[in-house]
This record gives structure tokens, sequence and C-alpha cells, in this order.
């Protein structure tokens, strides 16, 4: 953690749940968030963010996207804009997501145009960087995400109270995580090219098990948890141990 910031448990639930389970799942872990040090955050597939936006009106729930065009309005068939999101009651929005890197071709450059635009939206970007098994392995982790990093961050990015995870590909759904010191090697990195008030998120298999011991790493000021955010005894079992 880094003193003076608020930590951040940020729930990805990526393409699951019917609507009627996702209000469900946003009210179980609404019963259980009093009284949390954290902010909560849920990311909820794009058809169910003004339901739960609705049924959590009030409440100290943050909502999110899971991504955003680059443009805010025009003939692009399929995609969401910024301030769509924003209207229907999202704050946060998920940028550079691996499975969008490599699902959909997303660069750095594009990464970063999205994040402007969230940002010039009233949308506060968690932008999402990390190196694949084979880069770890050839040690490479640390130069790849500080490049990814740096392609990635658009101008104001940090004034806009933005957000950066860290997630390794090789441990996002896998059950398996770096080594504490591994997490804390790359948090450092990214403290310096991210400045000294956006919070650093952890991301990849955090579960309520692992969660204590990531969550006190230096420079770990929250977890971006996918799995373990469709069930809200786990998830708010990950935000009490911030
Ligand atoms: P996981 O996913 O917690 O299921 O590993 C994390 C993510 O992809 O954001």
């Amino acid at each position: 953690m880094t003193p003076g910031l608020r930590p951040l448990i940020a729930g990805n639930w990526k393409m699951h749940g019917t609507l009627r389970a996702s209000v469900a799942l946003a009210e179980a872990i609404r019963a259980g968030a009093d009284g949390l040090n954290a902010e909560l955050l849920i990311c909820p597939p794009f058809p169910y963010i003004q339901a739960i936006a609705m049924s959590l009106l009030g409440q100290p729930i943050a909502i999110g996207a899971q991504d955003c065009h680059l443009v805010v309005q025009g003939a692009h068939t399929g995609d969401v804009a910024a301030p769509m999101l924003r209207d229907c009651g999202a704050t946060y929005v998920i940028l550079g997501h691996s499975e969008r890197r490599a699902d959909h071709g997303e660069t750095d450059a594009v990464v970063k145009a999205k994040a402007a635009t969230a940002i010039a939206h009233g949308l506060t970007p968690i932008i999402c960087v990390g190196e694949t098994l084979a880069q770890r392995e050839a040690g490479e982790a640390e130069s790849v995400v500080r490049a990814q990093l740096s392609g990635s961050l658009p101008d104001g990015f940090a004034e806009a109270d933005g957000v950066v995870a860290y997630e390794p590909v090789w441990a996002i759904g896998t059950g398996k995580t770096p080594t504490e010191a591994d997490i804390a090697a790359i948090h450092a990195a990214l403290r310096q090219a991210a400045g000294a008030t956006t919070r650093l998120l952890y991301g990849g298999s955090v579960k309520p098990g692992n969660a204590a011991a990531i969550l006190a790493l230096p420079h770990v000021d929250g977890a971006l948890v996918g799995g373990a955010s469709l069930v809200a005894e786990d998830f708010l079992a990950i935000a009490r141990a911030a």
C-alpha cells in the first residue's frame, strides 16, 4: 500500500452472468460493503451497467465499464462511447486489458487514445499492462511493462486520478501469481513511471487466500479481480484484506 492513497478493489466481471444474476451479485456485494477501508468498484458487461447503476444509486460502490471507444460518436458498429458509459452511471473504465489487446488487437497507441477520451468525458481509466510468460522467462518483464505503460499513458493521466493495473498475462485466470518480490519490483517501476499519487493495482489470480500478502506490498494500492469477483463473499474477503 502507498500511504495516503485509498485502496481500490475492482471486480472485472468480463463476459459473465445474466441481467438478473448480475444485479443480485451487485446487491450482495453492496450488502457486505459497509465499513470497508477500500473503495469498491464493479465492472459488469456493458448491457448490465445501467441496471446495476440504478440498483446501487446513492450507494458507495463505483461502477465501471470494461472498454470504451477512442472517439465519442460516429459510424462504429458495435462500439460504445465514453459519454454513453458516463450517462449510464459508470465512472471508471478498464482499458487495454490483455484480453482486449489479444482479442481486438489493441495497441498501446489505441489504449492511450481511449484513455484520453475517457478522461475528457469524466471516466477514470484503469490502464492495464503485463508481460507474457515468454517475456517473463526471457527476463523482459520489467522492460515490457515499462514500454507498455509509457505508450499507453495519455497526458494528464495522474491529474485525472488515473489507475494502472499490473496484470501478468500468464497469471490471469490460471491460479498462478508472481512471487511477492516480483510484484514489488514491477510496482516500484510503475510508481516511477506513473507518478506518486496514481493507484497501482495488481491483477491476476487474486483470491481471498493471497490478497492480504499481495495488498501489503509496497506500491500495491489495490487489486483488479476477475474470477473471484463473481462470488460476493470472495470479492468482499479480498476487499477486507485491503
Ligand atoms: P483473474 O482475472 O482474477 O480471474 O485472474 C483478472 C483479470 O483479468 O482482470
